[in-house]
């Protein structure tokens, strides 16, 4: 039978990766829903060639997007906007499959209605489950929702983990003959930068990815390695694991995507070219697999894989994630949020690229940190860490 998908955040890179995993398996899946939050022109054309029943939009777009169709001959797609309309396609009983590829925190309201309508949730937005990793994995056990890393290091892991090790009660130390996380990073384009060289680049040189083609917060998060920070939080919430058993190894090629080791010695890795269509169509068929355009991994062609220590004196980012994820609480939801907000301000060329960390770690010596077991405390020291970010950003400007 054919699954019903909900896109959210189409016309982003993981949206467009995903449609074109859906567009080779016409039989098994049918686009029912999308949202957008710019770019309405190519948002009408998706509408176009995919057909779904409902957009998403903001408010304020709705009027542009109803003018596409109109002259598209789609009047009769559904447009809903704002929060609200993300949040009923999220949820709708006719959608089996939700991409949550919205980025930052604007996705985690949409993704955890995915989870709680115990969808089948296909997770790339990592900010949602770094700012509320209990709540979320909570809910999806309640309401037996699949909750899929499409994360291409999570998704390695999970591939490498026992196959019944989601459902597996860790209490932090891994189960069933796992001793550890090996989670790999490219070490983005300035790995081999000096603090000063760091100091100097430009947005432009940040979301240039040597091995990935990504939207530009995820472009430098990875160039910050704040990044893997989110994913090491990541990590933890979706295999309920503690920091300690999470190694992070910086792999520049980008050929491993992750690896788990075993207590006899074993490390099992999953290897493959980098492309974001290889974890998408294993979350959209797991346990079955799909064909994808992605071609086998060429071994005589990739002479060598290497193996580093992040430096954590030049990539702080790291550290600090860490340090928020051992301190719990809203920790985290304080470190993703001060983060979006100091890279926003970056891609403005409002501050320099050195100061994104030390903005993340004002703001977690402002912000006081509490438990994070109520959504509404989340969502309120995800304000108070905007405010106190947009401060900080301030006095370094004046
Ligand atoms: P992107 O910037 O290319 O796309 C983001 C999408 O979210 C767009 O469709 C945009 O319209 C929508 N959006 C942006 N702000 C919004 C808001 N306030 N409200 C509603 N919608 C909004 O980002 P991306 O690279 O596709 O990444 C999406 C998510 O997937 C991020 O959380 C990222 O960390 C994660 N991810 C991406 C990759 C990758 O290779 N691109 C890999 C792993 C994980
Ligand atoms: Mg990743």
């Amino acid at each position: 039978m054919s699954q019903s998908v909900c896109i959210l955040g189409v016309t982003g890179s993981i949206g467009q990766s995903t449609l074109k995993i859906l567009e080779q398996h016409p039989d098994q899946y049918s686009v029912f829903a999308v949202s957008a939050y710019s770019r309405i022109d190519e948002l009408a054309q998706i509408c176009r060639q995919y057909q779904p029943k409902i957009a998403v939009v903001p408010a304020d777009r709705v009027d542009q997007l109803s003018r596409h169709l109109k002259d598209l001959q789609l009047s009769h797609i559904q447009i809903l906007s704002d929060e609200a309309g993300l949040i009923a396609v999220a949820k709708h009983p006719e959608v089996d499959v939700v991409m949550a590829a919205i980025v930052g925190a604007a996705g985690l309201l949409p993704t955890l209605s995915a989870v709680k309508a115990g969808k089948r949730v296909l997770l790339a937005n990592k900010e949602a489950l770094v700012m509320s990793g209990d709540i979320m994995m909570r809910a999806a056990r309640d309401h037996h929702a699949l909750l899929l890393p499409v994360d291409s290091e999570h998704n390695a892991i999970f591939q490498c983990l026992p196959h019944d090790y989601m459902n597996a009660d860790a209490h932090g130390k891994p189960v069933k003959g796992v001793s550890r996380i090996l989670l790999t990073a490219s070490g983005g384009p300035f790995r081999q930068h000096s603090l000063q060289q760091l100091h100097e680049v430009t947005p432009q040189q940040a979301c240039k990815h040597p091995n990935w083609s990504m939207g530009q917060k995820i472009s430098v998060d990875s160039a910050t390695l704040m990044n893997k920070g989110l994913e090491l939080i990541e990590a933890c919430h979706l295999f309920s694991i503690a920091e300690h058993f999470v190694t992070v190894v910086v792999h520049p090629e980008s050929i491993i995507h992750s690896m788990v080791q075993y207590v006899d010695g074993s490390t099992l890795a999953q290897m493959g070219n980098p492309d974001m269509c290889t974890p998408i169509a294993h979350a959209l068929a797991w346990p079955e697999r799909i064909q994808t355009h992605v071609p086998a991994l060429d071994l005589f062609a990739q002479q060598q894989l290497n193996f580093q220590e992040p430096d954590i004196v030049r990539f702080p980012a790291l550290k600090l994630a860490r340090e928020a994820m051992k301190a719990g609480g809203v920790a985290p939801a304080i470190l993703n949020a001060a983060n979006e907000v100091a890279v926003a301000a970056f891609l403005k060329e409002q501050i320099r690229f050195t100061h994104i960390a030390e903005i993340v770690e004002q703001t977690l010596n402002t912000v006081h940190n509490r438990s994070a077991e109520q959504l509404e405390t989340i969502l309120e020291a995800d304000t108070q860490a905007r405010e106190a970010a947009f401060d900080s950003i301030g006095k370094m400007r004046s």
